[in-house]
């Protein structure tokens, strides 16, 4: 509405106010054109040449010229415009040039009433030849068309013009408005009811890309926090569950000491030891709890440090020697030359553990882990294959993510579902390769590359 009005603003000052105004000084300007190319031929171009140059000028412009010369006799005299006021009548001529003497001989504009035709006129005047020597003087006429109907018309057109566009812009700019506004106050419902925790709203962006963009967008969110909210009640329900576990059997066992045991030395140690391992499983529950937030809350700086790979490896195989002889698992381990990396060997450390613990947990019923060193140019390949049931292709994303547990996961494997994201969070801090190849019903191969570190901090090869 505001464009419209602003158009018609402008639009009604040049065409009706300023309009008169215009008129006049473009013709002021096109005489002054031709008086100059008037000049220029007559101080230039043979005498011929010049009268037939006055007469197409005057014919093109609608003008009358005279010229004479310095006693204000006529030379050449082209009569166009009609009743003009240079011609016609008696001394009409010698007033103007009397003007122009009056002037200093310098050029004269006149706009004059012609009460004959009752319309205005415009008379141009100057002195020929050079500042000390006249030889002569121009006057032009021009007739200065009425322009006033011609306003008047334009007025009465542009009155209606401006109705009619007012009204159209008014219901342009209601329809325009409504629909934006109506797909936006939609959109912004469902954000408020997605606020108070409702993840099945439908965000329906109907009209203009932009409300599409945002409504794609805000049903996009809706899916992620729908899927951070589901997760964290999995998470509750397994951690709960899992804490319950080890909760009820150190109560269980604490009140067999008790009521029982006590006196038995030999029962008594064997209840104690099974006090201690489940202590065991509670805190490192918990730890994987803390390690994951620190990890993902940016606080864990790597602190690298150099270190033999097969050495670590073997310790770590080592720490899971007493459940591998109690429960019949057996681990493979097929090291490269030993060779010497840098990196967070706290945090690698971990990832290598979680792993064999995954392969271990998830292993078929001939219970065999196989743990392996690649040497590769740039740096070590550790792969930990096991052979369970695989991983399902659609699967694979996810078990990286946080609390990620499959439905059909033992249940009687200790685990949060955070141990595969904190490989990743350790992996990624490192910035090394890792991933997982799988085959249904043979087992999986979770790698990851521990790289040498860059030129200059080359760790010594072995
Ligand atoms: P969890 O504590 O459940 O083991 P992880 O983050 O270590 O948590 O693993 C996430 C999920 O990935 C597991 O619940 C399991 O379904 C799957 N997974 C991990 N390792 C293996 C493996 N070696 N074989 C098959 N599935 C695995």
């Amino acid at each position: 509405m505001s464009f419209t009005i602003i158009v018609f603003v402008l639009l009604w000052l040049f065409q009706i106010l300023f309009f008169e105004r215009f008129y006049s000084s473009t013709k002021l300007n096109d005489v002054d054109k031709t008086a100059a190319s008037i000049i220029y031929s007559y101080e230039n171009d043979p005498s011929t040449e010049f009268s037939s140059k006055l007469t197409s000028l005057a014919l093109a412009n609608d003008l009358c010229i005279e010229i004479t010369d310095r006693y204000g006799r006529s030379i050449y005299s082209r009569e166009y415009a009609g009743d003009c006021l240079i011609h016609g009548r008696e001394n009409s001529t010698f007033s103007f040039i009397k003007m122009i003497n009056d002037n200093n001989n310098e050029t004269i504009w006149r706009k004059i009433l012609n009460k004959r035709t009752n319309s205005y006129m415009l008379v141009y005047g100057c002195a020929l030849g050079t500042p000390d020597r006249t030889e002569g003087f121009m006057l032009i006429n021009a007739t200065l068309e009425p322009v006033g109907s011609t306003v008047s018309i334009i007025k009465k057109q542009l009155m209606w013009i401006t109705a009619l566009l007012i009204i159209i812009a008014f219901f342009i700019s209601l329809f325009v408005s409504r629909r934006i506004s109506s797909p936006i106050d939609k959109i912004t419902e469902g954000a408020e009811s997605l606020a108070k925790g409702n993840f099945n709203t439908k965000f329906d962006g109907r009209g203009y890309l932009e409300a599409k963009k945002l409504a794609d967008t805000l049903t996009y969110a809706e899916k992620e926090l729908s899927k951070v909210d589901t997760l964290q009640r999995d998470l509750i329900a397994n951690v709960s569950h899992d804490l319950r576990t080890p909760l009820t059997m150190l109560k269980a066992y604490a009140e067999m000491i008790r009521d029982l045991s006590g006196d038995n030395p030999v029962k008594r140690n064997e209840h104690l030891e099974i006090i201690i391992n489940e202590t065991d499983r509670l805190s490192l529950m918990v730890n994987d709890i803390l390690d994951l937030s620190k990890l993902e809350s940016g606080r864990q700086k790597l602190s690298p440090s150099e270190f033999e790979i097969t050495a670590k490896l073997n310790e770590i195989i080592g720490r899971f020697k007493g459940i591998s002889e109690k429960m019949g698992y057996h681990i493979h381990f097929t090291p490269d030359s030993e060779k010497t990396v840098c990196c967070d060997v706290v945090k690698i450390e971990q990832v290598i553990y979680n792993l064999i613990n995954n392969a271990i947990n998830y292993t078929g019923a001939d219970k065999q882990v196989y743990v392996r060193q690649i040497n590769q140019p740039g740096g070590v390949l550790i792969e930990v294959e096991d052979t369970g049931d695989g991983i399902e292709e659609d699967k694979i994303k996810l078990i990286f993510d946080k609390y990620y547990r499959s439905e059909n996961h033992k249940r009687e494997v200790v685990g949060t579902g955070l141990g595969l994201s904190i490989v990743k969070a350790v992996l990624k801090l490192h910035n090394y390769d890792f991933g997982v190849r799988s085959v249904l019903g043979k087992g999986s191969v979770f790698w990851f590359r521990i790289s040498d570190p860059p030129a200059g901090r080359s760790p010594k090869q072995q």
